[in-house]
């Protein structure tokens, strides 16, 4: 029995009916294993079409292998890699990025919403040009960050500008890249590689996937070996066409882009409803589909009471995530009962 919604993670929503549909088709007879087959076609041309320009791609598992491959063919283990504080690299991924680069050193960049600037990858790269220290090589941004904020054009393009003075690479983790897009109204061509994006990771799991994620070379130079860096950590799908063709049917629909619209409006709306509350501190501007609130412990010891579950982890705020399958009377319940409680409070 599946529970009564819960806005703990994106990561609790199902399989979106695209999705699924596109497995289904999938499953319709035998298919080339290793991403030899029509599938994998089909999603690379509808990712090239999708991005407007012939960039190279490989299909993993999940956002931890896509992040960590990717950062490890754009750097030599004795180089280092600038990155937020509470970028997911840093502080979820285990060490993955470190281990299959064989070494190479996280800079961790002092930020209040994950936003890394040219000002602290500047610093970092001329703070220490001598041998002891692990030569900077590669700068990754997370857009939209782990606290919902995007990055504007213009400060992905100032921030690729300053990697491209400083001999840096610049990736790109977009875990939840479908929200960031439906935040700005951009081209995903205007928010990447036009504006100096040379490796994303695009998130299939968080916008309706049920597993995948897409490494994106829009220097297919880059590339180069990447192939064999996923066969070699466990990440090249046998039957790939299973991974492959949800992003087919993702993009061909629009379901990638609606979907993510519907979560960012579900984290608007619950934002909007409980902004005004007593006791209630929205920390981070919403612009995607996260909303983090400064919480006292008797409000978040209610809301647990009332059987809602969701993580305090970052500086002490309730984090409340909204998915592709958000129910809006789900949402307006999570409200009405923080409602309720403030008022208890105050009375
Ligand atoms: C969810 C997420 C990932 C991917 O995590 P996995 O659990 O490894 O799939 C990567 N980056 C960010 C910012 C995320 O939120």
């Amino acid at each position: 029995m599946p529970h009564t919604q819960q806005f703990a993670s994106d990561n609790y929503a199902g399989i979106c009916p695209e999705a699924l549909r596109a497995m289904e088709e999938a499953n319709r007879g035998s298919a080339t294993a290793y991403g030899d087959d029509p599938w994998t076609l089909r999603a690379a041309d509808a990712f090239r079409r999708t991005f407007e320009t012939d960039c190279e791609l490989f299909f993993v598992f999940n956002g931890t292998a896509a992040n960590s491959l990717a950062l490890a063919s754009l750097c030599q283990s004795y180089e280092s890699i600038i990155a937020a504080d509470i970028a997911h690299v840093e502080t979820d991924e285990c060490g993955a990025p470190e281990f299959f680069s064989n070494g190479a050193k996280i800079l961790v960049g002092r930020t209040t919403n994950g936003k890394l600037t040219p000002e602290t990858i500047r610093a970092f790269v001329l703070g220490r040009t001598d041998i002891h220290f692990p030569r900077p090589r590669a700068v990754t941004i997370t857009q939209p960050t782990e606290t919902g904020q995007v990055y504007t054009l213009d400060e992905i393009r100032a921030i690729s500008a300053t990697c491209r003075e400083l001999g840096l690479r610049l990736h790109m983790d977009g875990a939840r890249f479908a929200n960031a897009i439906e935040s700005l109204g951009c081209s995903p061509a205007e928010m990447t590689w036009q504006a100096g994006v040379d490796v994303m990771s695009f998130g299939g799991t968080k916008n309706g996937m049920a597993i995948g994620e897409a490494v994106i070379f829009f220097d297919r130079a880059l590339a180069e070996g990447f192939d064999y860096r996923c066969k070699q950590a466990g990440q090249l799908a046998s039957k790939m066409r299973f991974l492959s063709a949800p992003w087919a049917v993702m993009f061909e629909t629009g379901a990638w882009r609606t979907h993510a619209a519907h979560a960012n409006a579900c984290a608007r709306h619950f934002a909007q409803q409980v902004e005004a509350l007593p006791g209630v501190e929205i920390m981070f501007p919403v612009e995607a589909n996260g909303v983090f609130l400064k919480l006292s412990e008797t409000l978040i010891e209610g809301l647990h009471a009332r059987g809602w579950r969701f993580y305090t982890f970052i500086g002490g705020s309730a984090r409340f995530m909204f998915a592709w399958d958000a129910q809006i009377a789900r949402v307006d319940a999570l409200a009405a009962d923080l409602r309720a409680l403030t008022t208890t409070d105050a009375a």
